[in-house]
Parts: structure tokens; C-alpha cells; sequence
């Protein structure tokens, strides 16, 4: 049977940060026991259940807000019904504030083998404005104790264009990581989302991010100091040293199947020769529900055509530091015109890929490449 990548979604959080519009829920007690007794079930009643396991990856909501205890029965659970390949990939997210050793112990004893850490900044008052749990300092904790534990592969997550944060912040930011020495780097620059708290300060005058000139020169100065470290861009946002570029999310970007199980998570898996995208019922308590009485865990079922697989191939394919193969592909010509003549992508025999400054503006050439 063909592998293929699985995402576990644990939607628990201590606290909703003020920025966050993932399905997560500050929750805790009786509904993590009951979730993941629903996880499971998902498990076991999956249509994919036997197809071995490429990659396998936990992430939320906060993986390691759950007891070690469940975090890891789902892990033994996933390897029973996807058994893993020699030397896939485990990733759980992990926040500094929600750790210990005997839970880093634990995690790698059950199979994990790679963290990704949802750092965000190094300085104190982002962590406040942005309503994380953790401080500064526990994530230079978290990473210690995961080296100890035996993670030798390790990411920490980092956010840009933070309300007030000057390019020097960032760039502070930016070496308190790298001296941490991740074998990965994902940089995400802020968005603020509909239906979130930071959204309607802006609205309201309260919120003020640097402007795009700004954003602009942050991310620039990314590729340059990192580059100096060893970690290369393979995709918009992530960094990796040769050989540690996540497998996982390399699945999603090159639009390979994926199985999701637990509240929220989507899947994408060829089913009689055609590709169903599935998403899981988002909250806990109903999500659960359906699995205790047998009824469907999804909420949404969709068979991908043609135009949608095309479109996700362009959009998601777009985004790799790696050629995008044009063979099969449906582009709107007068888009391709418009961004090889503007220099942001170059076209060869291979393909098409985003220059320099091209990166700068993905998702327009992505809009503008559909037919
Ligand atoms: S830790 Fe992540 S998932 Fe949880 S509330 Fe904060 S941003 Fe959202």
C-alpha cells in the first residue's frame, strides 16, 4: 500500500492568544480524556487504516497540553493503524510553557523524533501582547531539555511585523534563535485574522503593525543572517539546514495525500481514483459525539475536480524554493506574461520558478497564475 503523511489535530490551548484563528479551544480536564478517546476511535475506523505512515505529525491547539499519557496513546495508536516507514518523520508542536523533562521523555520513547516549538519572540513584551503562556527564557529550557531527551531535530516557530517591533528587535529575535542552534526556522510574519481579538484593536486604532516597507525589510533580513548559520529557504516562510526540511509540510506543498484525524483536521486522500478532501467536525465536544454514536466524524466531504486540483497544485507548488513543473498544469498565460515581465518568477525548461523578489509576493502571482 502506498504511504502516505499523517496530521493528528489536538485542539487544546491553556489560554486563545490574541491572534490565534485556529481551531483550538482553551479547555481542559474530562473533554481531553473524552477527545482522545474519540482520536482513537477515528483511528481505528479509518478508511486509510493500514496504509503505512510517510510522515506523521501532531499539531494543534498545544500537542503537549494534553497528559503525556494521551499524547502518547494516540501516537501508539497512529503506528498501530499507519505503521511508519524506516525513518519517517514524528513531529509534535510543542509550547516551551507546557513541557518538562519527563514529558520530552516520554514523547521520545513513544516514537517522536522531531519538535517544533512555537517560540515566537524572544522579548518579553511580544510574549505578553501576543497572550502567550510561556517566557522568554523557558524556550532556551525547552530547547535544552529536548537536546537531553534525545531530539535532534528541532524547529522553533517565530513571528514578524509584531505590533511595535522595530527591525532591530527582530533581528535580536532573530539571533537569540539561531543561537540555539534549530536545525529548522519557520517565520511567520503576523496576520491578523477576522473574528480575533488583535483584528478589532486594529479596527479600533489600538493595534499598530510596522508598515509594508518595514515587513518588507524584515524578511529580507532573514535569508542573509540564516543563510550565515547554514539554513536555507525551501519554502515562503521556512529555513532548514540541508537535509532537515520538514517532510510533513513537503507533502501538503508538493500535493501528496494526507490523512487527518481529530477535531478540525483536513485530509486529502485518492479514494476510486479521485482525490476526497475531508474536514473532521471542529469542535471537541461534537466532534467526539459523533464518534461515541458512529455517526460520520466530518463535517465537509468533497471530491476534488480537475479545476481544484489544478488550482491547489499552482497555489500550494508555488511556494517551494523548487521548480514548479508546468507539464499538465492549466496557467491564465496573461498572468504568466504579467510576472515573468515584472521579475517575479523565471521560466526554463523545467518549469517556473519565484525569484527573489517574487517571494515578496506569492500569493498575487499565485492569483494571478489561475486560469
Ligand atoms: S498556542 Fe497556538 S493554537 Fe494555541 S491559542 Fe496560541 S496561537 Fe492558537
Amino acid at each position: 500500500m502506498q504511504p502516505v503523511a499523517v496530521y493528528v489535530h489536538i485542539p487544546f490551548c491553556p489560554t486563545k492568544c490574541g491572534y490565534c484563528d485556529f481551531n483550538s479551544y482553551a479547555m481542559e480536564g474530562e473533554i481531553m480524556e473524552r477527545t482522545t478517546r474519540a482520536i482513537l476511535q477515528d483511528l481505528e475506523t479509518s478508511p486509510a487504516k493500514g496504509r503505512p505512515a510517510k510522515t506523521i505529525f501532531f499539531g494543534g491547539g498545544t500537542p503537549t497540553h494534553i497528559p503525556k499519557e494521551q499524547l502518547t496513546s494516540i501516537l501508539k495508536k497512529v503506528m498501530e493503524v499507519h505503521p511508519p516507514i524506516e525513518g519517517a518523520e514524528i513531529t509534535s508542536e510543542a509550547n516551551p510553557g507546557t513541557i518538562d523533562a519527563e514529558k520530552f521523555a516520554a514523547m521520545r520513547e513513544a516514537g517522536f523524533n522531531r519538535l517544533s516549538l512555537g517560540a515566537q519572540s524572544f522579548k518579553p513584551e511580544d510574549l505578553i501582547r501576543l497572550g502567550r503562556i510561556h517566557q522568554a527564557n523557558e524556550i532556551e529550557r525547552a530547547v535544552k531539555l529536548a537536546r537531553e531527551a534525545g531530539f535532534t531535530r528541532i524547529n522553533l516557530d517565530l513571528m514578524f511585523a509584531l505590533p511595535g517591533q522595530t527591525r532591530k528587535a527582530w533581528q535580536h529575535n532573530l539571533e537569540a534563535a539561531l543561537a540555539l542552534q534549530p536545525e529548522h526556522l519557520s517565520l511567520y510574519c503576523l496576520t491578523l485574522e477576522p473574528n480575533t481579538p488583535f483584528y478589532k484593536q486594529q479596527l479600533r486604532g489600538e493595534l499598530i503593525q510596522p508598515d509594508e516597507e518595514e515587513q518588507r525589510a524584515m524578511y529580507e533580513a532573514c535569508e542573509e543572517l540564516l543563510g550565515r548559520h547554514g539554513l536555507l529557504p525551501y519554502e515562503i516562510s521556512n529555513y532548514a539546514k540541508p537535509g532537515e526540511e520538514c517532510q510533513h509540510n513537503l507533502c501538503y506543498w508538493r500535493g501528496e495525500e494526507y490523512a487527518g484525524y481529530g477535531p478540525g483536521a483536513v485530509g486529502a486522500l485518492n479514494i476510486e481514483g479521485q482525490r476526497l478532501r475531508t474536514t473532521r467536525i471542529k469542535h471537541p465536544v461534537h466532534y467526539s459525539a459523533a464518534l461515541e454514536t458512529g455517526a460520520s466524524p466530518n463535517c465537509e466531504e468533497e471530491i476534488l475536480g480537475a479545476k481544484e486540483l489544478n488550482a491547489e497544485r499552482i497555489m500550494l507548488g508555488i511556494r517551494l524554493n523548487e521548480t514548479l513543473n508546468l507539464e499538465g498544469l492549466k496557467l491564465d498565460q496573461k498572468g504568466l506574461d504579467t510576472i515573468l515581465a515584472r521579475g517575479w518568477a523565471t521560466q526554463d525548461a523545467g518549469g517556473l520558478q519565484l525569484t527573489k523578489e517574487g517571494r515578496h509576493f506569492c500569493s498575487e502571482v499565485a492569483v494571478a497564475l489561475l486560469p
